[in-house]
């Protein structure tokens, strides 16, 4: 029989990904005291073998770590100093080369395996005392007067001033609030591999926009790199199938050979890639939050990102409500973090989407546009400044931005 949830915690948080445990550890160190129910085993999902999956972590995001104690044990972080964007296979005069003029020779991100952040994540969850019920879902959350009322699929229950949906994209929480999406699907898989490289990368991350569609490469600790090909459904389902010969012929022929003799390490795989913004980040008593709330297209790396940065906003929002003796579950703590975030979201959805229609084509007229966009892009300091600013975040001293994204306390 499994044990009673706690009569009344602080928040309950469902979903125990990465941005449910990091807005459980943030509010956590605020002193509340969060439920967090996870649907897979914990061990599991936080102490996973490599899968060949790595993420790129923003400035403002790792200072967001940093203080939540969870940077620190993170095994190995590969810090990215120059991006290049090519239109094409190999730059070519038409490229967009973002230097390193951040502050302090600040990376512009840090390429990290999510294996590691994961169980980073999880050790600071223990020593922090986080409540976590795993293998369990939350079924309902229904809003009454001063709470949620929380039933899990287990049937046990409990009531919370705030619930927050931090479920992943296909939240059932979002869907049985009424909460819409608005969604697209590019009709295009995203192919995933990790390869062994000859010659270093020198930190440097490279986005090739190919007629089929993107491929970056993004450098790993070691001469590895991490490989997000982005094609047609079609395509992308006959190379995952094909022998692994010509699934690394056709690699290499799109990755050159600059870095030298390839080879593959771990497995390579697809998903689709689809976007959604939910036109709504918040109902009575509820909060989406990460994927729940928004998915965006790897071209920017930024999903996680996101995310985080909503955990970093929430956290605020509620700590700052139970500072001022007010009900942290309520209409204006809601308002505000919706206000906070959805500008965000909508903004990174509708660069990212712009620049994946305006690369993934080989129309000569678009092509025409590119060669434009690309040289205005390197010569006006604004645009370069809003990409830059997109995929590097807040800064320290931007007071709009959550204070854990500065690296304060919260
Ligand atoms: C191939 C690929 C590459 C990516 N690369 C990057 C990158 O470089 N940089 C970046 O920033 N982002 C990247 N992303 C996006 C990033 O991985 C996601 O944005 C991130 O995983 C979202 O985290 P989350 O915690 O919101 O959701 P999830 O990671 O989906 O976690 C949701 C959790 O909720 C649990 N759950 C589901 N339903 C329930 C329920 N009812 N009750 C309780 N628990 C439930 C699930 O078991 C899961 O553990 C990439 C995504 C893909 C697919």
């Amino acid at each position: 029989m499994a044990e009673p949830l706690p009569p009344r915690p602080d928040l309950v948080i469902a979903g125990g990904g990465f941005t449910g445990l990091a807005l459980g550890l943030a509010v956590r160190q605020a002193g509340l005291e969060p439920l967090v129910v996870e649907a897979g085993s914990f061990d599991v999902l936080h102490n996973p073998a490599f899968d060949g999956r790595v993420s790129a972590i923003a400035p403002d995001v790792r200072r967001f770590l940093s203080v939540l104690g969870v940077w620190s044990r993170i095994e190995a972080a590969q810090p990215v100093r120059a991006i290049v964007a090519a239109d094409g296979q190999a730059p070519s005069g038409l490229f967009l080369h973002f230097d390193p003029d951040l502050a302090q020779g600040e990376p512009w991100f840090h390429m990290v395996e999510n294996r590691h952040l994961r169980r980073a994540l999880a050790q600071a969850a223990r020593d922090a005392g986080l409540a976590v019920v795993e293998g369990a879902k939350v079924r309902t959350a229904t809003p009454g007067p001063g709470f949620s009322a929380v039933t899990l699929d287990d049937d046990r229950t409990c009531e919370t001033p705030l619930t927050v949906a931090a479920e992943g994209r296909f939240s059932p929480l979002r869907e049985a609030a009424g909460l819409s999406c608005v969604q697209w699907d590019y009709g295009q898989w995203g192919l995933v591999a990790t390869v062994a490289h000859e010659r270093p990368h020198g930190e440097t991350a490279q986005e090739r926009f190919l007629p089929e569609g993107v491929f970056a490469i993004l450098p790993m600790t070691g001469s590895r790199s991490s490989i997000v090909w982005a094609m047609p459904e079609a395509a992308a389902r006959q190379l995952l199938e094909a022998p692994l010969e010509r699934f690394v012929s056709e690699l290499k022929l799109r990755f050159t050979d600059f870095l030298g003799e390839l080879s593959l390490e771990g497995p390579r795989w697809g998903y689709p890639l689809t976007a959604s913004v939910a036109r709504r980040f918040a109902a009575p008593r509820l909060a989406l939050a990460g994927d729940a709330a928004h998915v965006v297209h790897p071209l920017a790396g930024q999903g996680l990102n996101l995310g985080l940065r909503d955990a970093a906003a929430l956290a605020e929002c509620v700590t700052d409500a139970v500072r001022l003796g007010l009900d942290h579950g309520g209409p204006q703590v809601l308002e505000r973090y919706e206000r906070w975030r959805r500008f965000d979201t909508v903004a990174m959805s509708v660069l990212t989407d712009g620049l994946n229609a305006l690369f993934s084509n080989d129309n000569s007229l678009l092509r025409g546009l590119r060669s434009a966009g690309l040289a205005a892009v390197n010569t006006l300091t604004p645009v370069r400044q809003i990409l830059g600013r997109n995929a590097r975040g807040a800064a320290p001293d931007d007071d709009a931005a959550p204070r854990l994204l500065r690296g304060l306390a919260v």
